[in-house]
C-alpha cells in the first residue's frame, strides 16, 4: 500500500449531492474518490477534508459537523475495508489488517467560530490537520484571496500585509499543543510567515504547488518552499490544472505534476514532497481521471528521473514522517 493523499473534498461533494437529492454511496460512485478507486490506486491513507464555504453555509459549524457525521457513517459502513486514524497506532493497525486508513481534516478554521473549545471537540472527533482559512478572510487570518477561483483565473495578488489575527495566534498554539497539523494552503503569504515565526513544529501545505512554475497565489514561492522544508514539513502536489500551468489551465497532466515535483525537489529537497490531489474539489480535464489512476504519476516520475526510493518518499513516506511526529502514539 503505497499512496498517501493529504487532501480531497469528497465529503463535501457527497454531502452537496445528497442535499440535491442524488443517491450516492462511498463504496462506488462517479466522483474522483470512492472505496473501489482507492483500492485500485493502492492507497494506504486518504485525508478527507471537511470543507465549508463560509459565504454559502448559514451555519458553518453545522455544515462541518454534518461532514464529520458523513465520515463516521462511511467508516462504519465499510469498516472491514477502511478505518479511521486518530493515532499512529491506528494507522499501523489498519495497515496490518490490509485496510485503507482515513484521516479527518478541516479546510476552513472559521468553522470553529473563534472558539478553542470547539477546536478541541473537532480534535476529539479526529480532526488532525486544519487550514486556518479557505478563500475568505475569517476571525483567524487572511487568505491569499482568489476572487475567480472557480474559473481558475489568475487575476489575483498575494496578500503580503495581513496574516494572522490575535485569535489565529491562540489557535496556532492550541493546535500545536493538541497535535493538529497546521495547514498553510490557502493562507496569505503574510500568514505563512506568521506561522513560520510563531510555531516550532513542522507544518504542511496540504494541496499547493510551486509558484515559480505557475504564478497562482495558491502555490508557494521558493522562499516558502525552503522555509517549509527546513522546518521538516511537506507540501502536497495539487492536480488542478490552474495550479499547474498558467498557459493551459484546463489541462492537468502527470507530466506537469512531475515537473512541479522536479522543481520543488530542486528548491526544498526531496523530503518536502507529498501528494495533495484536491480530488473532488477540482474540475477541468484531468489526465489522472480519478484516484485509480495514481500509477500513471508513479510511471511519469520515473520517466522524469526520480528514483524508486524518491517516488516512495513522495507517495508515502514523507507524509508519514510528518504524521508520525504529529499524531498521538
Ligand atoms: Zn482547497
Amino acid at each position: 500500500m503505497k499512496t498517501v493523499d493529504l487532501h480531497c473534498d469528497t465529503l463535501s461533494e457527497i454531502r452537496r449531492r445528497r442535499k440535491n437529492g442524488e443517491e450516492i454511496s462511498f463504496g462506488k460512485n462517479n466522483l474522483h474518490i470512492d472505496l473501489e478507486k482507492l483500492q485500485q490506486g493502492n492507497y494506504l491513507l486518504q485525508c478527507f477534508a471537511i470543507y465549508v464555504n463560509l459565504k454559502k453555509e448559514e451555519n458553518p459549524l453545522a455544515a462541518a459537523l454534518e461532514q464529520a457525521d458523513l465520515f463516521r457513517e462511511i467508516i462504519a459502513q465499510y469498516s472491514s475495508k477502511i478505518g479511521q486514524v486518530k493515532t499512529w497506532i491506528d494507522l499501523e493497525q489498519n495497515r496490518n489488517e490490509g485496510k485503507i486508513s482515513a484521516l479527518l481534516t478541516l479546510e476552513e478554521g472559521g468553522c470553529c467560530a473563534g472558539s478553542l473549545p470547539v477546536l478541541r471537540i473537532l480534535y476529539s472527533l479526529g480532526v488532525r490537520i486544519m487550514t486556518l482559512t479557505w478563500n475568505y478572510e475569517n476571525d483567524l487570518a487572511w487568505p491569499n484571496i482568489v476572487p475567480d477561483t472557480l474559473t481558475g483565473g489568475m487575476n489575483c495578488g498575494a496578500q503580503t500585509e495581513h496574516g494572522l489575527k490575535e485569535k489565529g495566534f491562540a489557535f496556532l498554539e492550541e493546535m500545536e499543543r493538541l497535535g493538529i497539523l497546521i495547514d498553510v494552503s490557502h493562507l496569505s503569504d503574510a500568514g505563512f510567515f506568521d506561522v513560520l515565526k510563531h510555531t516550532k513544529k513542522p507544518f504542511i501545505a496540504s494541496h499547493s504547488n510551486a509558484r515559480a512554475l505557475c504564478g497562482h497565489v495558491r502555490n508557494l514561492t521558493d522562499e516558502m518552499i525552503r522555509a517549509l522544508a527546513d522546518r521538516g514539513g511537506v507540501m502536497g502536489l495539487n492536480y488542478f490544472g490552474a495550479f499547474l500551468d498558467p498557459s493551459d489551465q484546463a489541462a492537468s497532466s502527470v507530466k506537469k505534476i512531475a515537473e512541479h515535483a522536479s522543481y520543488i525537489r530542486k528548491v526544498g529537497g526531496i523530503g518536502c514532497l507529498a501528494l495533495g490531489s484536491d480530488f473532488d474539489g477540482i474540475s477541468g480535464e484531468l489526465e489522472m481521471k480519478n484516484a485509480s489512476f495514481l500509477p500513471m504519476l508513479e510511471a511519469e516520475l520515473g520517466k522524469q528521473h526520480f528514483t524508486e526510493d524518491e517516488i516512495d518518499l513522495i507517495f508515502r513516506d514523507n507524509a508519514l514522517r510528518v504524521l508520525k511526529g504529529s499524531l498521538p502514539g
